[in-house]
């Protein structure tokens, strides 16, 4: 219809019309681009709420997962501590009890491993990580990056100086299974070790063993999982922040 009266402007010679019709046109052009725009704008940050808040769900979801495997194997550490003590005669004891002898028989398998957040994977898999505008979030996710790969290198840095107990030492460290009563575990069986105390100590080559496998475990234990602890830690913080989340027992 505007297209119908500026050509009738034209006709007429009308060049005020023509001037008037004409900057109406350009100017509903430019509101239409404009809402557009804030429509654009108005659904990537709704886009990225929802992204920071299942970042918060699958965050809070990893740290309970890591604070369970922190204290499991917190537990072991005490334990192999003890061990060898036992075994470097240290202390005033010739057994050890069937949970120390278990954590030697598992000593050259720190549970360490790298714990990933599924929806930071995804976002970077699918390029889509510029949805993310806050910089302080950002800067978090860079910095985990960095220290997943660092515990990455690490824990492959390590795993050749590991010793699988039960095979190099047969005779000193037998591996079993024996049925438990847990409803929970997956096949009702779980692996025990039982050890020759008196073997062990007169064994060079197995003690060296043992000490080698608790030297890996603290730096894979220490180096790479507690450490980034903090990293989780200040993301957690920067995603809180964004979405003025609060906690009532700070982590
Ligand atoms: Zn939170």
């Amino acid at each position: 219809m505007i297209l119908r009266r500026i050509a009738s402007a034209l006709k007429r010679q009308d060049w005020a019309t023509v001037l008037i019709e004409f900057v109406l046109v350009i100017l509903g052009v430019l509101i239409a681009l404009q809402v557009n725009n804030w429509n654009e704008e108005r659904q990537a940050r709704s886009e990225e709420r929802r992204i920071l808040e299942r970042l918060h769900e699958e965050l809070i979801s990893v740290q309970a997962t890591r604070s369970r495997i922190t204290d499991a194997e917190h537990e072991n550490l005490r334990r192999l501590y003890t061990a060898r003590k036992v075994l470097f005669e240290k202390i005033d004891r010739q057994t050890l009890t069937s949970a120390e002898c278990t954590s030697l028989g598992n000593s050259d398998w720190p549970f360490v491993q790298r714990i990933s957040v599924p929806i930071i994977e995804e976002l970077l898999a699918t390029g889509r990580l510029n949805l993310i505008t806050n910089d302080d979030i950002l800067t978090a996710i860079s910095a985990l990056l960095e220290r997943q790969s660092i515990t990455d290198s690490l824990l492959d840095d390590l795993r050749p100086l590991r010793h699988e107990l039960s095979t190099e030492f047969p005779a000193l460290i037998t591996y079993a299974i024996v049925p438990i009563d847990d409803p929970l575990d997956e096949d009702g069986f779980d692996v025990v070790y039982t050890c020759d105390v008196a073997g062990m100590k007169e064994d060079s080559a197995f003690l060296n063993a043992v000490g080698e496998n608790i030297t890996t475990f603290v730096d894979s234990f220490g180096s790479g999982y507690l450490r980034s602890r903090q990293v989780f830690a200040d993301l957690h913080d920067a995603v809180d922040a964004s979405l003025n989340v609060t906690h009532e027992d700070e982590q």
